[in-house]
């Protein structure tokens, strides 16, 4: 059985690779279809395609929007969305705008703290409209106040941290309805960010899928052999489909692989008809 890979980040927001870079990976990863979901925003699809096109590698349009829900964050992937939709876009357009209002801000504290940084620089580096944390981190390696992402986020960037500035989220209802409103499939991304297991999770998905989502990500890479087997068991139980994907950033998650994350993930290609049948229907 050939894999997938459902959750992947390029440049066009806080990954390191171009879209052709990653699709060049899952290609020698032997990945037969895969799903570009940069953090608000999906000016990635075009050259997604035409590089899909030129590897033989099916591309689904995708998205990831953080929202939030009393102190969690959950983040909200969206699938065989039409990328060109007008309002989504808008909507994108304005998360990113959040970025911008907090960005300066986590800026200022650094620079309080004694780094020497700017947020030009961290812009430059970005080199798109969607400015995340991992493009500061990566400022701040480049510069060697720290030796890595992790490092930057355990010391300056993680909730709790000096630098830590919250940013302005949608509700997690709202995040899925934009994307059911594209003709997309929601889906809960990396479900371990709820905080929630058991019971907990059980009615939170249930309320969610009452707001609209289709679906969880059971398979990813950080996830243990128990947590998959819980959250297969909950998309069973509440007839949410079932996806997967490796979260790869490039060098700021270095232990991340295309298609195996951290070796031992294994996303069947059969996820992919059934999300796509639910997109349809849509
Ligand atoms: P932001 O979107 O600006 O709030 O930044 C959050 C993003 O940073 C997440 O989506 C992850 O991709 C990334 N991230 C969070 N924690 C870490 C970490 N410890 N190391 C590397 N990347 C991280
Ligand atoms: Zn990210
Ligand atoms: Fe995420
Ligand atoms: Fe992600």
């Amino acid at each position: 059985m050939s894999r997938i890979d459902l959750h992947l980040h390029t440049t066009h927001s806080d990954g390191s690779f171009s879209p052709t870079e990653v699709i060049r990976l899952a290609h020698q990863a032997k990945v037969t279809a895969l799903a570009i979901t940069d953090h608000d925003i999906v000016s990635a699809v075009p050259e997604a395609f035409a590089a899909g096109a030129e590897l033989g590698i099916e591309i689904i349009p995708g998205v990831e929007i953080s929202s939030r829900l009393g102190n969690s964050e959950l983040h909200i992937l969206g699938y065989c969305i039409n990328w060109q939709d007008q309002e989504l876009n808008q909507r994108l357009a304005s998360l990113r705008e959040s970025r911008h209002s907090r960005n300066p801000q986590i800026i200022e504290r650094l620079r309080s703290l004694g780094l020497d940084v700017t947020y030009e620089e961290v812009q430059d580096l970005a080199g798109t409209d969607s400015v995340g944390r991992p493009h500061i981190a990566r400022v701040l390696m480049d510069k060697q106040y720290v030796t890595s992402a992790k490092d930057a986020f355990d010391r300056y960037l993680a909730e709790g941290r000096p630098a830590f500035v919250s940013r302005e989220l949608p509700k997690p209802e709202d995040a899925i309805a934009w994307i059911n409103a594209a003709g997309g499939v929601a889906v809960l991304a990396h479900p371990t960010w709820a905080k929630v297991t058991g019971e907990g999770l059980n009615t939170l998905l249930k309320t969610l899928k009452a707001d609209g989502l289709g679906g969880i990500e059971v398979h990813y890479s950080t996830h243990t052999k128990r947590q998959t087997r819980e959250y297969l068991d909950l998309a069973k139980r509440l007839d949410l489909l079932i996806t997967g994907g490796s979260d790869f950033h490039g060098i700021t998650k270095p232990d991340i692989e295309v298609g195996t994350g951290r070796g031992g993930l294994k996303v069947s290609e059969n996820l992919l008809d059934p999300l796509k049948k639910a997109a349809a229907q849509a």
